[in-house]
């Protein structure tokens, strides 16, 4: 239970500090830019199931691959335009969320 609720608070609530810290006084429009990156989840629709909580999300989903998960890293590193490194910011905590939601069910 209380990983699920970590889950969500990291997906949700943690982003709130990146969004203050990357730039204080748009920490709203950074928090939706940060919550819009949550659609790289839209690969979820063409798994079956779409949604199993017993399964790890890394390398198992498209946007989840090793391949886009080293973009959204190279990207975070490399750009410095204010939006692009913002949701790059946003995907690669996304990955990391994930990640550690597959350490802690043991599902990785
Ligand atoms: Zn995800």
């Amino acid at each position: 239970m209380w990983i699920h609720f970590l889950h969500y608070f990291l997906h949700f609530v943690a982003i709130l500090v990146l969004a203050y810290l990357y730039k204080p006084e748009s920490w709203k429009y950074n928090y939706f830019i940060l919550l819009a990156t949550m659609f790289v989840d839209v690969d979820h629709l063409w798994a079956s199931p779409v949604f199993d909580p017993d399964r790890c999300s890394i390398s198992y989903h498209t946007f989840h691959s090793p391949f886009f998960i080293s973009m959204y890293f190279t990207t975070l590193l490399v750009v410095k335009q204010y939006h692009i490194r913002l949701i790059a910011i946003g995907l690669v905590f996304h990955m990391l969320t994930d990640a550690l939601d597959c350490y802690l069910n043991q599902t990785w």
